[in-house]
């Protein structure tokens, strides 16, 4: 029986344990002074190379405070309001199930247990790490499920989806799968570095994390986006030369825009770029080129031709991994603090990595404390949590590069008015929210809102002395 932990005669519970916490004190410490530097690191980082005033110069005349009204009509303030509200329910539901599930499962004996008993005749550690990683990843998935369900039914109420629920499943399939495969990746590297390394794993994983950060990222745009789209060059013509020419003006090197079959699943409005190096891209979903007029889509491709020139990807890919790297350095912390093990129904890590002879007598020995992949429950409970800290920080950094993006498209394009319809329609067509409180700010808002993007406009018109767009709804 592999289930160490459940035998009270397991020779953890009788040792003494100051033994084991001496071993941990110098590895523990120093993961704290490099977590602590890491964290430092970001932070410096983050205040230093985020654009916080992405329009610099004074504004003639003061800046234009961000208001829905003179630009967005009654219905279409109620409407996104409306839109708004409905989206909260399922969006903050399926935000606390999943956590409740995954930190109850983590943070209480519950999730060892359950996966002890999954894995009670399975012998090779790395099929019990696959086993817990899809057994972990689709119970959060499976209690998702309802409220994803509902949220896509209010996106069909408004006419925002194209999909059938047939669609709409297979894509929650999708997402499944290629969150298997890379937690399987991450965390077969993590259990085999722990077992390997009982005291001094966090070195070499900080490392792997920062690498497979940088790695993902870079391979995103060719093996992720994918499996969810289709794309194809954007055909020879006026619309591609204009472009390409904009872009050789810029002098960002781009040789191709990409166009993202977005159709077959949603009437929204959008375009982006991923990647970094040579997989690099713009990409427009098809639904603008059929729906916007040239200048409003020349306006949207100066914005990300911004984020290319600023190499916003790569920058925010690189705090990612440094972030990831102290992250790695406290998740040793805890899961080399007794306490917290204890509570997760585990034993505590063993003082160093069991001999052949040791593991041979007692197979058990090679699954102390975060070795044991029954531990992945903490692990994961500890890397949600981590995500839901990491989140806000990085939807406050996303405000801002969104911002110089758009200050980069005006600079390049010198047309406000067009710039300001465009971020009009965009809004209306995506119901965005035009007013988030607080809370929908932290959580969810990587872009400025679209009253905040109109208001920038008029900022550059007033400093440029370009003439203002008016207000785009006459009352
Ligand atoms: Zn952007």
């Amino acid at each position: 029986m592999s289930d160490a932990t459940a035998d009270p005669r397991d020779p953890s519970e009788t040792a003494p344990p100051a033994a084991e916490a001496g071993a941990y004190r110098r590895p523990r410490t120093a993961a704290a002074v490099a977590a602590a530097v890491l964290f430092a690191a970001v932070a410096v980082v983050i205040a230093v190379t985020t654009p916080w005033n992405p329009l610099p110069g004074s504004v003639p005349g003061g800046h234009v405070r961000p208001d829905p009204a003179p630009d967005f009509s009654p219905a279409e303030i109620h409407r996104a309001a409306a839109f708004d509200h409905a989206l909260n329910w399922p969006a903050y539901l399926r935000l606390v199930t999943a956590l409740v599930v995954v930190l109850g499962l983590g943070f209480s004996p519950l999730g060892a247990r359950l996966l002890g008993r999954l894995t009670a005749r399975t012998r090779r550690w790395p099929l019990r790490v696959l086993v817990g990683t899809v057994v972990l990843t689709s119970l959060t998935w499976l209690v998702s499920m309802p409220f994803a369900a509902w949220g896509e039914s209010i996106l069909r109420d408004y006419g925002l989806s194209t999909q059938s629920w047939t669609g709409w499943f297979t894509d929650q399939l999708k997402s499944l799968g290629v969150t298997w495969v890379t937690y399987a990746i991450a965390l077969l590297l993590l259990v085999g570095l722990i077992r390997r390394f009982p005291r001094y794993w966090w070195t070499g994983a900080a490392a792997g994390a920062c690498v497979l950060v940088v790695a993902a990222s870079f391979a995103y745009p060719v093996m992720v986006e994918p499996v969810f789209n289709k794309f194809h060059s954007l055909p020879a013509g006026k619309l591609r030369t204009d472009l390409l020419d904009m872009a050789r003006r810029d002098g960002v090197p781009v040789s191709d825009v990409l166009v993202a079959d977005a159709s077959r699943r949603t009437t929204s409005l959008n375009a982006y770029v991923s990647g970094f190096g040579s997989t690099r891209r713009i990409v427009v979903y098809d639904t603008l080129l059929t729906s916007m007029s040239t200048p409003r889509i020349e306006s949207i491709v100066a914005h990300e031709l911004g984020h290319a020139k600023n190499d916003d990807v790569l920058h925010g890919t690189l705090i990612g991994a440094l972030g990831a790297a102290g992250g790695v350095c406290l998740l040793y912390l805890l899961l080399t603090s007794p306490r917290l093990l204890r509570r997760a129904g585990m034993s505590a890590p063993a003082a160093r990595r069991p001999g052949r002879e040791e593991a041979a007598r007692d197979p058990s020995v090679r699954n102390r404390g975060a070795a044991d992949p029954r531990a992945l429950a903490l692990t994961l409970a500890l890397i949600a949590l981590a995500t839901q800290v990491e989140g806000p920080v990085q939807n406050l950094v996303s405000r801002h590069i969104e911002a110089r993006a758009d200050a980069h498209a005006l600079n390049l394009t010198r047309d406000p008015m067009t710039f300001a319809t465009m971020q009009h329609e965009l809004s209306v067509r995506n119901i965005s929210t035009l007013t988030p409180d607080a809370v929908e700010t932290q959580l969810w808002s990587d872009h400025p809102t679209g009253p905040e993007r109109i208001a920038m406009a008029r900022d550059w018109a007033r400093m440029h002395h370009v003439a203002e767009p008016p207000p785009l709804v006459h009352h």
